[in-house]
């Protein structure tokens, strides 16, 4: 009885990892839009941006150079 619970606690956590693994590349997948211009891009192509608690996103290093510099006027 002890190994059965033992072996259903391994599947919960086996089953959760592999769902959250899932949903990771699923979320990379997903497109985003350039806080600059506009584009669409996948995610896993964008440049994230950390600006304060919120994650935006870039479809290049000019588009967050200018994003950047607009912020600060
Ligand atoms: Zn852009």
């Amino acid at each position: 009885m002890k190994y059965f619970i033992l072996f259903v606690l391994l599947f919960i956590l086996w089953a959760y990892l592999k769902k959250s693994l899932k949903g990771d590349s699923e979320e990379d997948k997903k497109l985003v839009e350039c806080s600059e211009c506009g584009v669409y891009l996948p995610k896993e192509d964008a440049k994230k941006h950390i600006n304060w608690s919120k994650t935006i996103y870039f479809c290049s290093d000019e588009c967050e150079k200018k994003y950047v510099e607009s912020g600060k006027k």
